[in-house]
């Protein structure tokens, strides 16, 4: 399966509507309405020397790299899940305790992600504070 860049924005655009923010659901040490100024989960894919596949090297392994085409690990549920929580704010507990990126307001990062995505601007890595 492969999927276009039209695919990618309508699933950012359905990401993005006002009902992803929801309450955050894991109890967030990070200030109300902050998240993790991190592209990762758009921009990269992490696989182990062993095959385990992460969004970065933070966060814990959720498949095989063998288990699916890399292209759908990039659209898989899991990594939509980490895609969701930097976007709303209700980070996985990987993001919440993440040291190799600071935090950022909410609209901030989906304003990046939206340029980043529509290839209006350069995907930057944001260094630890
Ligand atoms: S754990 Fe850190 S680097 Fe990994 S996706 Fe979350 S915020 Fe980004």
């Amino acid at each position: 399966m492969q999927l276009s860049i039209i695919d990618l924005t309508t699933e950012l655009a359905e990401q993005l509507k006002p009902k992803s923010l929801t309450p955050q659901k894991y109890c967030s040490s990070l200030p109300l309405g902050s998240t993790r100024n991190c592209l990762d989960p758009w921009t990269q894919l992490f696989v182990t020397a062993t095959g385990g596949v992460r969004p970065c090297c933070n966060a814990p392994k959720f498949g095989e790299v063998f288990d699916r085409p890399l292209f759908a690990w990039m659209n898989s549920p899991e990594i939509k899940e980490y895609r969701r929580g930097l976007l709303s704010g209700s980070l996985m507990p990987a993001c919440e305790n993440c040291h190799d990126r600071p935090t950022i307001s909410i609209d901030e990062l989906r304003a990046k992600v939206s340029a980043v995505v529509a290839g209006t601007a350069p995907v930057t890595v944001p260094q630890p504070s």
